[in-house]
């Protein structure tokens, strides 16, 4: 094993229940353990059976189990799950007997996700995707690479590879931790698992750097979009603001996403690029997702390009979601 290079937090949701934080980070995976994957078979309960959807159990010599079973192995027993989800590799869902109903429904959710995701931003990414649950804080932080546990508000976090910007990404899995279950509802995994796919389909465009507001707020979209929940229900922290006035001066800045308040920087992010689909389109959403998460922005270039994707400036801009907020 090498070391952990932590990235930067740049995934991230907190909703229901000040749960749903998720982080992001580049881990260095080891290829090891020859270890056979054992896979039982489960029985699931009869309602967690029809939601499972075309999921089957699997005992998988796949070679992307290879880096987490040696990880997991020693936790429990394995079983994975295999979904058919885009062209090429079934996506897999992995994880011990004791999250079994997280699994089951984080699988039957896979090919619907990867499907709206795709619709989103296109088929350049691997409509494919490993989804592990661990059944313990140190499982949890080995999965991840992590020096240290991670808090307790973290539901789940995706890793990958070291990358080169422009090349295909490797090695990325999404990572619920043991809580998830138990702390959210199934729709509530539903929606994390859309806004960690977000990041994986889209982590081949995106450089450390990127403003926050953009990356956060559009894996956020992407989660959403298909709900169609009422905007009080999906920014309850912005609603109670507007509520009494308080309407955000400026977009999110990367620092608001960590820390006490940063439920309010994910949703005013989503907020942003709601309105920016609602306003433009999300075909111009998505190029702007692609211009401003090439690269390290200052506000002048970030200036330039919402000049040239939007034919506005960010002032302009701003003022015109300010103003959509208010309206609320
Ligand atoms: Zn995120």
């Amino acid at each position: 094993m090498r070391g952990l290079r932590r990235f930067r937090r740049w995934c991230g949701a907190r909703r229901r229940g000040q749960f749903a934080l998720t982080v992001g980070m580049v881990t260095m995976l080891t290829g090891t353990c020859g270890a056979l994957l054992v896979a039982p078979n489960w029985v699931l309960p009869k309602n967690r059976a029809d939601q499972l959807g075309s999921a089957q159990h699997v005992a998988t010599d796949d070679p992307r189990l290879t880096a987490v079973r040696g990880i997991m192995e020693p936790f429990g027993e394995l079983t994975a799950l295999r979904v058919a989800t885009g062209d090429g590799p079934e996506s897999l869902v992995v994880g011990h007997s004791g999250q079994r109903a997280e699994m089951a429904v984080l699988a039957a959710e896979l090919a619907p996700a990867t499907a709206s995701i795709t619709e989103l931003w296109g088929t350049g990414w691997a409509r494919s995707a490993l989804v592990v649950v661990a059944s313990n804080a140190s499982e949890f932080a080995a999965l991840l690479r992590s020096g240290s546990l991670l808090a307790r508000e973290v539901a789940a976090a995706s890793v990958a590879d070291p990358f080169t910007h422009g090349t295909t990404p490797t090695g990325q899995r999404v990572v619920f931790s043991p809580d998830a279950g138990r702390r959210l509802s199934p729709d509530g995994l539903r929606t994390v698992l859309r806004h960690e796919l977000t990041h994986i389909a889209t982590r081949a465009d995106t450089v450390d750097g990127a403003p926050q507001w953009m990356l956060e707020g559009f894996a956020e979209y992407a989660a959403q979009r298909a709900q169609r929940l009422p905007f009080a229900e999906i920014a309850p922290t912005l609603t109670a603001r507007l509520r009494t006035g308080d309407v955000p001066a400026d977009l999110p800045a990367d620092s608001a996403f960590t820390g006490s308040d940063a439920a309010a920087a994910y949703e005013q992010a989503w907020s942003a690029c709601a309105f920016l689909a609602e306003t433009y389109g999300e075909p111009r959403l998505v190029q702007l997702y692609r211009r401003l998460a090439a690269g390290a922005q200052t506000p002048d270039t970030e200036d330039r390009i919402l000049r040239e994707v939007l034919h506005t400036s960010r002032p302009d801009f701003v003022r015109a979601w300010r103003g959509r907020l208010s309206a609320h």
